[in-house]
């Protein structure tokens, strides 16, 4: 049971198609998990299709339509959903839209300290704007702001932060004037994934030398 969710514009951004990739990875992860979010999208594609429906037809030059239906032509099938998918073990804890790029176990990552009680693990592909974090029991993440937005998603554990705690399966929807540090809780490790459209804003010296190294 989610309680801290997306904001409702990113929602309605997500279901547009507008979002930037890394952000609109975090936002299926959480659908995977959210009934509450899914019936959000729902109702955002639906105004969506009854705002197509109301423009008025225009005519489509020949060249544009032999253009299409060569692309149609060229689309290949996607393949059948295999069998292997239907029986997966049931401890996987990698979300559903992240296994093709992960696989199952977010134990078996190749995970790269950074700081004591801290490791990161840059998504392939993403241009470092899409991260795992894996913060050990207890401890503090240093103090940032955002130049940008930040969207978190709780895969394992718990943190908490001046906006209250987050748990497996919530989502911190961050605006760029959020300034805040993140503690994981301490009976258990916690495990991020986060999407950031620009670098964090460190406060502390510290921070903010090491900053380059790892690509924050
Ligand atoms: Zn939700």
């Amino acid at each position: 049971m989610t309680t801290h969710h997306p904001d409702l514009s990113t929602l309605m951004s997500y279901s547009a198609g507008s979002l930037p990739d890394a952000i609109a990875t975090v936002v299926a992860a959480h659908l995977s998990v959210c009934n509450h979010c899914n019936r959000h999208v729902h109702e955002a594609e639906q105004i969506g299709i009854s705002l197509l429906e109301e423009l008025e037809p225009a005519a489509m030059s020949s060249s544009a339509k032999g253009d299409i239906l060569a692309l149609l032509d060229n689309t290949e099938q996607a393949p059948a959903e295999s069998c292997e998918e239907k029986t997966l073990p049931d401890d996987a804890d990698v979300p559903a839209p992240l296994r093709p790029l992960l696989g199952y176990y977010l134990d078996d990552l190749h995970w790269k300290s950074m700081a004591p009680g801290l490791k990161q693990f840059i998504l392939p592909a993403s241009g470092s704007k899409l991260r795992l974090l894996k913060i050990a029991p207890g401890t503090c993440m240093p103090s940032h702001g955002h130049t940008g937005s930040e969207l978190t998603m709780v895969l394992k554990g718990s943190y908490s932060d001046e906006l209250g705690r987050f748990c497996a399966g919530d989502v911190a929807d961050l605006d760029p004037d959020v300034q805040h540090q993140p503690v994981a809780d301490t009976h258990e490790g916690c495990i991020c994934l986060i999407a950031t459209d620009a670098p964090l804003r460190f406060n502390g010296l510290v921070p903010r030398l090491l900053q380059p190294f790892f690509q924050l």
